[in-house]
């Protein structure tokens, strides 16, 4: 039967991979959304005749609206839109490739309609683990990890729950743009040496946060919720050639691990078809041709944002959240050019050190939190 989709953030990297899987696959979009690319998003309506389009920005909706009247498409606004086309009847998952914490509301929403989700918004789960994860239990609803890491750990292991055999989870990283550097070099770096990774093609955010080594701080947040461990069982190592996406280890010594050439269309894919294994015309992986792979231990002086990440989901509440909403802003003052690089984590660790830990009950008090320490580093600046 052919799969119904919402895709949330299409105009992203994600979203026009995730698009380009659907084509590939014959998965039907039902609905697209971006925060303000229009010209893409209508080129998208255009292509795949989506039924819904959400735009986040109500000015770049109206144009759009204007612009695509000769379509069946319907437009909506905002987190009520995003909210709408996360719970259509029509559609059996939503792929959430939105960046920032503006995608947990939808995902809320989406698993209240039991829909599937395929996450690739970590910032989802790192603020919002706790509910996200009850309220998944409780709906019966299963959350598909789209990024590549998590995708691997839970290809690794094959839909059993082996908890009791394992030993605990081994994340690669790439190391991003700054492997080897030390703090006093990292000092003066530019925009565009962040922004400058050596495997990857992402979106402007999660390529800072790989700079700074947050984003896989923040992946060890996200499989902590997504596999039920404590930080502890989860270690990082670095692996230039991002060849193998990441491993399991048992008890016995076992170590299990998923390989593939560095594309998302695989995670991608593998979501979108789970439990199935569809063939695809992505780049297959030629070891020989690679001939080595390379393996270093984390620096967790220079880059500390693992440390942090690794406190704030010990501490727990709304820790976690406090470490993304610090992290979200501090990272677009410098891509704007406000602060300088090493500044990020700085303020990030000012905001753990303002904001005590609180227990975590609803979506309000969340959204509530996110604010004031969003408020609290611009007051900073
Ligand atoms: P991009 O910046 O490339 O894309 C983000 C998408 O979200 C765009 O479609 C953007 O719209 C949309 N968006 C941003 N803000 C809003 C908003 N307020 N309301 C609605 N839509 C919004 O990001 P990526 O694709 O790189 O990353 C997306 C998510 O996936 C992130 O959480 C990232 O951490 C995660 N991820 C990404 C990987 C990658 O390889 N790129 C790998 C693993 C995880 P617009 O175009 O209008 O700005
Ligand atoms: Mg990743």
């Amino acid at each position: 039967m052919q799969k119904n989709i919402s895709v949330l953030g299409s105009t992203g990297s994600i979203g026009t991979q995730t698009l380009e899987v659907c084509e590939e696959q014959n998965i039907k979009i039902r609905a697209i959304s971006a925060n303000k690319n229009i010209d893409l998003l209508e080129k998208q309506v255009r292509k795949f005749k989506p039924d819904f389009v959400a735009v986040f920005e109500e000015n770049f909706a109206k144009i759009l609206k204007r612009n695509i009247n000769d379509t069946y498409t319907k437009v909506v606004v905002g987190m009520e839109g995003l909210c709408e086309i996360s719970t259509l009847p029509k559609i059996d998952a939503v792929l959430t490739a939105v960046s920032g914490i503006v995608g947990l509301e939808p995902t809320l929403a989406a698993i209240e309609a039991k829909k599937t989700i395929a996450l690739a918004n970590k910032e989802t789960l790192v603020a919002g683990g706790e509910l996200v994860m009850s309220r998944a239990l409780k709906s019966g609803v299963q959350i598909l990890p789209v990024d590549s890491e998590h995708s691997a750990i839970f290809q690794c292991l094959a839909g059993k729950d082996n908890s009791q055999f394992l030993k605990k989870l081994i994340l690669t990283a790439s190391g991003g743009p700054f492997f080897g550097k030390t703090k006093s070099e990292l000092k003066n770096v530019t925009v565009q040496n962040a922004l400058n990774h050596p495997s990857w093609s992402m979106g402007a955010k999660i390529t800072i946060d790989s700079a700074t080594m947050m984003n896989k701080g923040f992946e060890i947040i996200e499989a902590c919720h997504l596999f039920g461990l404590p930080e502890y069982k989860i270690d990082v190592l670095i692996h230039r050639e991002s060849i193998i996406h990441s491993m399991i280890e048992y008890i016995d010594g076992s170590v299990m691990a998923q390989m593939g050439t560095p594309t998302m269309k695989t995670p991608i894919q593998y979501a979108l078809t789970y439990p199935e294994r569809l063939s695809s015309e992505n780049e297959k992986l030629n070891l020989a041709k690679i001939k080595n792979l390379s393996f270093f231990e984390p620096d967790n002086k220079t880059f500390e944002a693992m440390d942090i990440c690794r406190n704030a989901i010990k501490i727990g509440g709304t820790a976690p959240l406090v470490v993304n909403a610090a992290n979200e802003v501090a990272v677009s003052l410098f891509l704007s050019g406000k602060i300088k690089f090493l500044e990020i984590i700085e303020l990030v660790k000012s905001a753990l050190k303002n904001f005590k830990s609180q227990k975590v009950s609803s979506l309000n008090q969340i959204m509530n939190a996110d604010k004031s320490v969003r408020e609290f580093i611009k007051s900073l600046v």
